[in-house]
């Protein structure tokens, strides 16, 4: 490497995100140090990308920094944990200075819309690169958003639209110049998802469980279902479309099978529902009811004619 090791730390990874005081040492030591809140619970999560294996090699720095930070935000999301603090293990195959450039730019932008701050890492040479965040989060003690809550009557909701990273996925090695308004909102879905962190947060106390939706709606809800050992009836017509994929003629099956998406699949009791709705409405987030829990077990479709249909975790595998 023509730039040195300490010194590449020093110019791309220091002072990223925006501090937080329980950070009482930050990188530059064996260790960081980290103060525990009484009654507060640390949620910890860690993602690692490939590249040619979790984006093409050849993408841009920028946008590969952003997707890896959020994505992982998404799980602290899922779980109503504010986000605190990150670790970065990264391999690179050269310190390529315009990449690292990049890169520190997209982290950058990422930690700071979300408030999250870089606390260490480790930085090797390897034959590909590999990014790997940990994310870590607070949340009060007991009141995590888990997976296992759900029950029969609860209704299932989901957040924002779904299907449009994966009908990103065909436009990523696109040449970007050649793409219309609609192509180039999808690949920014697919770069830059929207982590629903502050709709975590306000989901404590009202959703019974949550899940960040990274493979696919069903694929995802399922696991809620699996983990609370109940099934659900959800109404494919209800699923929220964006304007750039609704005319797609797989829009659909790109909303119930295709993942990436980042958005919350949420249970919520009967009783709860209306909080829900008002606390989506003032963050400005658009959270749509797509079906209900019951006691039968697994997930089916109700279709236009009321016949239910089961749905297979995974759609026909295109890709
Ligand atoms: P050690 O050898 O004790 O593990 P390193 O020499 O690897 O420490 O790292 C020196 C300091 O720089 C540590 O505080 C470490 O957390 C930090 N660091 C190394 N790589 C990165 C990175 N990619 N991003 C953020 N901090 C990093
Ligand atoms: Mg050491």
């Amino acid at each position: 490497m023509t730039i040195g090791e300490f010194e590449l730390i020093d110019r791309y990874f220091t002072g990223i995100g925006p501090g937080d005081e329980a950070v009482a040492l930050g990188i530059g030591d064996d260790c960081a140090l980290f103060d525990c809140r009484p009654g507060e619970q640390l949620a910890i999560s860690v993602d690692t990308l490939v590249a040619g294996v979790h984006f093409p090699a050849a993408a841009d720095a920028y946008r590969i920094a952003q997707r890896a930070l959020r994505v992982n935000l998404s799980d602290l999301a899922a779980m109503g944990a504010r986000p605190f603090a990150f670790t970065l293990a990264l391999t690179l195959p050269a310190a390529d200075e315009t990449w690292l450039a990049a890169f520190s730019r997209g982290l950058r932008d990422a930690a700071q819309a979300f408030g999250i701050t870089l606390i260490g890492g480790n930085t090797t040479r390897g034959r590909d690169c590999v990014i790997n965040i940990q994310v870590m989060g607070g949340v009060p003690a007991g009141a995590a958003l888990l997976r296992s809550g759900a029950r029969p009557g609860d209704a299932v909701l989901v957040s924002g639209c779904l299907g449009d990273a994966r009908a990103a996925l065909p436009l990523l090695e696109a040449d970007s110049a050649a793409l219309d308004a609609g192509q180039r909102y999808l690949l920014d879905r697919y770069f830059q998802p929207e982590p629903r962190v502050a709709l975590g947060v306000a989901l404590r106390g009202i959703a019974s469980a949550a899940i960040d939706i990274s493979d696919g709606l069903a694929a995802d809800l399922g696991h809620i279902l699996a983990a609370s050992d109940v099934g659900a009836v959800i109404d494919p017509a209800l699923l929220p479309l964006s304007p750039a994929l609704r005319g797609g003629d797989r829009a659909r099956e790109f909303a119930l099978h295709g993942g990436d998406d980042y958005e919350l699949c949420c249970t919520v009791p009967p009783d709860r529902l209306a909080a829900a709705q008002a606390a989506a409405r003032q963050l400005a987030v658009p959270l749509t009811v797509i079906g209900a829990i019951g006691a039968d077990r697994g997930l089916r479709a109700r279709g236009a004619d009321g016949a239910l249909t089961p749905l297979p975790p995974h759609g026909y595998r295109h890709f």
